[in-house]
Parts: structure tokens; sequence; C-alpha cells
């Protein structure tokens, strides 16, 4: 089985990359257009690798997707490729809307053209899987959890793109018949993030005793799933989701945003060591709140749990521990990032002094 997965640079890619290639026999083409969130270092080890090839191409370049799918003939697409930072969304919305929706449309049509040209079994067994997000549902007050029947009501550019992805693909089976499975998930977290993401910013801006800036009161609930868990679970959807269905995947793992930056000030303090001003809890810095802030999110995965049997391996105190003992271990990586010209400061809040 070769799967072709879009945005395999980034961090959930990446890992469910390293994930498929550690735990089945399938082969991967990593089709990427290697924005500033890519790395393809987490991958390097693959480089050599018969299972393994990577094509530079942006998901809106037609024509190279379609020389990419006659080329390699992939039985399933993993379709991760996305802008996907909020903050970077209403600053510059189009980028979102580019990529998200154009390019998934475009994505879309060229897999449909691919599956009405296979036959027999590979057509039978061929898989659109789009990942997205569980933002698509809006906000939550203190009581309840999306289920997959939840209304969509996006708040954020970004969450509108996907949620207008999401709307493509759903089209794209039921027009077309494309078969496709869909999930939308909560806040991934892990090795390799990209620094501009709440746990790794708060992570190198504690090891670096820097003002830790959290929006508004930093009571804002999110629901934190560790990465490797989501990888699992996308195989799980692909390989055994019922088609033209979303599967919402989450780990039961809901935080206040406080409380992860409270969980990562304990943590970084105990690994390595405690700075001579004290505790790194005090460096918190409360900032304006981001505009269209959402409250809560919280995912009901009782779907995905009861019908396909995943379970989340990790609970949030032993992924997060893993998590910031990843970036102490990997400062050649981040501060390479650094060296690269990123500050890590979008919160706009200078280091501290
Ligand atoms: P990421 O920003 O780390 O990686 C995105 C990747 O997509 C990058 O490698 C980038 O180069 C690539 N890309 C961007 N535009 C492209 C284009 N036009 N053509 C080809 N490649 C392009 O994102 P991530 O956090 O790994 O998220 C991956 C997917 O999972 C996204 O669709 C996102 O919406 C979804 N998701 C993310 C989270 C989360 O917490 N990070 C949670 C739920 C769902």
């Amino acid at each position: 089985m070769r799967i072709l997965v879009t945005g395999g640079a980034g961090f959930i890619g990446s890992a469910f990359i390293r994930w498929v290639l550690a735990n089945t026999r399938a082969s991967v083409v990593n089709l990427d257009k290697l924005t500033y969130a890519a790395d393809l270092e987490s991958l390097a080890r693959f480089a050599e690798d018969p299972r393994y090839a990577f094509e530079r191409v942006d998901i809106c370049d037609e024509a190279e997707l379609r020389r990419v799918f006659a080329a390699h003939r992939p039985a399933a697409v993993v379709h991760l490729a996305a802008e996907t930072h909020v903050d970077r969304s209403i600053d510059g919305p189009m980028a979102f809307v580019q990529t998200n929706v154009v390019g998934t449309v475009t994505l879309l049509r060229v897999a449909l053209d691919h599956w009405r040209g296979l036959e027999g079994a590979e057509k039978d067994g061929f898989r659109f899987h789009h990942v997205s997000t569980d933002e698509v549902f809006g906000t939550l007050d203190d009581e309840g959890r999306f289920s997959e029947t939840t209304p969509y009501a996006p708040n954020s550019p970004y969450s509108a793109s996907k949620a207008a992805s999401d709307h493509f693909v759903r089209a794209w089976h039921e027009t077309y018949g494309l078969p496709t499975v869909a999930s939308n998930c909560s806040n991934n977290y892990g090795p390799w993030q990209f620094p501009e993401k709440l746990i790794p910013l708060m992570t190198l801006k504690a090891l670096q005793g820097q003002r830790l800036p959290v929006y508004g009161s930093g009571l804002n609930v999110r629901d934190w799933l560790y990465v490797d868990d989501h990888a699992s679970a996308l195989w799980t959807i692909l390989t055994k989701g019922r088609l033209g269905e979303s599967y919402n995947v989450g780990g039961d793992s809901e935080r206040r945003n406080i409380d992860v930056v409270n969980a990562i000030c304990d943590l970084v303090d105990e690994m390595a060591g405690p700075l001579p001003g004290g505790p790194r809890r005090t460096l918190v810095t409360h900032v304006t709140d981001r505009p269209g802030h959402d409250h809560r999110y919280a995912i009901d995965a009782t779907k995905l749990q009861t019908e396909l049997g995943w379970r989340p391996s990790e609970t949030f105190e032993t992924g997060i521990r893993r998590t910031v003992a990843w970036y102490l271990e990997n400062r050649a990586w981040w501060e390479r990032l650094s060296a690269n010209g990123y500050s890590g400061q979008r919160l706009g809040v200078a280091a501290a002094p």
C-alpha cells in the first residue's frame, strides 16, 4: 500500500509518516510545499529508505499534482497540508483561503480523476482521508463536548478555512462518490512542533528565562492529544473508518491554558534546574486576548473508540513530560530555527530583561 501524505514535512504529517514507517508495511510519498512550518530533519533518516519518497509540490498546483499521482499511483491520500496557525490567519487570511480551501479542492479534483482511473480492488480500496480540526465547531461554554454531529460554527479565519475544506470533502463524496473519510482532532503537542504554538513556545521561553505571554485570563480550555496518538488514530480511521464518515479524535485531556503553562514551568524547573530569580511560574505575563478567542474546546471521541477500537496511549501528564524532555534534548534543532530568523515573539512580549 502506497500512501500519499500531503503536509508530511509538518508537525503532525511527519509524526504520521514516522509512525506508518515504524508500525506498518505501507510506503509513503510525502508531498509538501515546504513553507516556514515545514522541516524535513525529523524524516532525514528515511532519505535512502525505499519505502519513502519526497515531492516538493504545492497542493494548489494542479499540473504538478497530476504528475505526482501518475508517477506514484497512491492507494490512499492522507491530506494534512494546510496553513495552521490561528494568529497568522488573523494577520493574513488569504494564504489560508488559498491553501486550505483552493488547495484542498484542487487535490480533490486530481484525486477523483485518479480514483476514476483505477479498477477492481484498487478502486474499491482507495481512500481519501481529510485531516481537520475541532476548531470548526466553534466554542463551548463550560459544559458539553463536540460530537461528530455538532453544527459547524468556526470563529477564526483558520477554522473557517478548515470548515470550508471539510464541506468540500463531504461534497466530493456525496456528489462524485470519492471514497472519503475525515477526522476532526483536538490540539496536538509533542516533539518537532514549530515553536509558534503554545506548548513549544512556552517550553522554549521558560528554558531561556523569558516572559511567558498568556492570552487574556489564561482560563481558555483546550483538549490536548499527544501527536503519536493522533498518528495511530489517523491510521485506524484510514484503514477501518466507514466511507463518508467523520470521526472526532481527542485524548480526554482538557486543560486550562494557564495550567498547561504552569505544568511546563514546573517540568522545566525540575529538568533544567531552577532560575536564580525563583520558579519559572513567575515569568507568566498576561497579554491582550486574541480577537475571537474561543473559550473552550472539548472532544467526544466515543465514536472512534467504540466503533474502531482506538485508544490513546499517553495521558497529558506522560505526554507533556516526554515533550518537555525532547525540547531540552534537542536544543540544536530549535536553536537552528532561531538562527534562521524565527524569534518566537509573535505574541508581542519582549524577552524578560
Ligand atoms: P504544520 O503547520 O506543522 O504543517 C503543515 C505542513 O503543510 C507544512 O509542512 C507545510 O509546508 C505544508 N503546506 C502548507 N501549505 C502547503 C501547500 N500549499 N502545499 C503543500 N504543502 C503545504 O501543521 P500541523 O500542525 O502538522 O497540522 C497538520 C494538519 O492537521 C492540518 O490540516 C491541521 O489543520 C490539522 N490539525 C492540526 C492540529 C494541531 O493541533 N496542530 C489539530 C487538529 C488538526
